[in-house]
C-alpha cells in the first residue's frame, strides 16, 4: 500500500529527523546525508517532485561547538541553530553535489505560515526551485523564533510545508518504523500499525516509548502532523529512516511503515 501510494504520489516532502542523520555522537553522519541524496537523485530521474525538511541544526551545532560557556537557555539554544544551520547546509550541499544536484536553503517561522503574502511568497520560491530541479531544504527559522512563537518540531513543521507545497504525500523519517500499539523498546508483542485513518482513536491506543535523544518531537508531534495532513486529504507515512536506503525501500515495498491515509 505505501509502494502505491508513493508510486501514485508526484510531489513529495520527507522530513528527517536529527536523529536519523546524526551519529551515536552526535555528528552530522555525512555517509547517511550522500546515500540519501543518491535516492532522492533518482527518484527526481523518475518524474518525482521533492522538497527535503531537515532538523539537525542545534545538533551540528552542539558538535562544531563542543562545550559552551551558556547554560540551556532560549539564547544559546538560538545560537547554537545559527551555527548549526551553516553546518547542516554545508553537509547537505556536499552530499547533493555528488549526485549533481543544487539545494537551496528555506528557514521558516510560525509566524509566515499565517501570513497570507509571505506563504504565497514561500509557495512560489518552492514552486520555482523545484521546477528548476533544485532541492529545497527547510527548516525552522531558530534563530529567530523564541519559544512563545515558534513550531517548536519538524514534525509540524513538515505537515505545514506540505500543505503550503500542495504536496501528494508526506513521508516522515524517525528513529522508529511507524506507530505501534506498545512501545516497541519495552515490549516485544508490540505490533506495527500498518495503516491509519482514524488519528483520535490511533492517539487512544498507542502507547510510545520517551522522545528519542536528539529530536524534539516524540509520536505525539507525528500525530498532530498526520491529523495536519489528513484534513488535506495528503497522506502521510511514518518510517525508519535509518534502515538501509530507506526512501528507496519504502517506494520499492521492502520497508514497512504506518501509512496515515483517509
Ligand atoms: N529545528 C530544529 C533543529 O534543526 C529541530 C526541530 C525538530 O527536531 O523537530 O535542530
Amino acid at each position: 500500500m505505501i509502494k502505491d501510494v508513493i508510486a501514485s504520489a508526484r510531489k513529495i516532502v520527507v522530513k528527517i529527523g536529527s536523529n536519523t542523520l546524526a551519529d551515536q555522537d552526535g555528528r552530522v553522519n555525512t555517509t547517511f546525508l550522500e546515500e540519501f541524496a543518491s535516492q532522492v537523485a533518482s527518484l527526481l530521474k523518475n518524474g518525482k517532485q521533492l522538497v527535503l525538511v531537515s532538523s539537525g541544526a542545534q545538533v551540528a551545532g552542539l558538535s562544531t561547538m563542543g562545550k559552551w560557556a551558556r547554560k540551556q537557555d532560549i539564547h544559546y539554544k538560538q545560537a547554537l541553530c545559527a551555527v548549526g544551520q551553516v553546518e547542516l547546509m554545508s553537509a547537505w550541499k556536499r552530499a547533493f553535489a555528488l549526485s549533481g544536484r543544487h539545494i537551496a536553503q528555506i528557514l521558516l517561522t510560525r509566524e509566515d505560515f499565517g501570513d497570507g503574502l509571505r506563504s504565497l511568497n514561500m509557495r512560489n520560491t518552492l514552486f520555482t526551485l523545484v521546477d528548476e530541479g533544485v532541492v529545497p531544504i527547510i527548516n525552522e527559522n531558530d534563530s529567530v523564533s523564541v519559544e512563545e512563537i515558534k513550531i517548536g518540531d519538524n514534525d509540524t513543521l513538515a505537515a505545514r510545508s506540505a500543505i503550503l507545497w500542495s504536496a501528494d504525500i508526506l513521508i516522515l523519517f524517525s528513529d522508529i518504523d511507524g506507530l505501534f500499539d506498545k512501545n516497541p523498546k519495552e515490549d516485544d508483542s508490540a505490533r506495527l500499525i500498518t495503516e491509519v485513518s482514524d488519528i483520535e482513536s490511533a492517539r487512544k491506543i498507542i502507547s510510545i516509548g520517551g522522545n528519542s535523544v536528539f529530536g524534539t518531537g516524540g509520536i505525539a508531534t507525528k500525530l498532530d502532523a498526520a491529523e495536519l495532513c489528513l484534513a488535506f486529504s495528503i497522506p502521510m507515512i511514518l518510517a525508519h529512516g535509518g534502515r538501509a536506503r530507506a526512501l528507496t525501500a519504502l517506494t520499492e515495498g521492502s520497508q514497512q511503515g504506518t501509512l496515515f491515509i483517509v
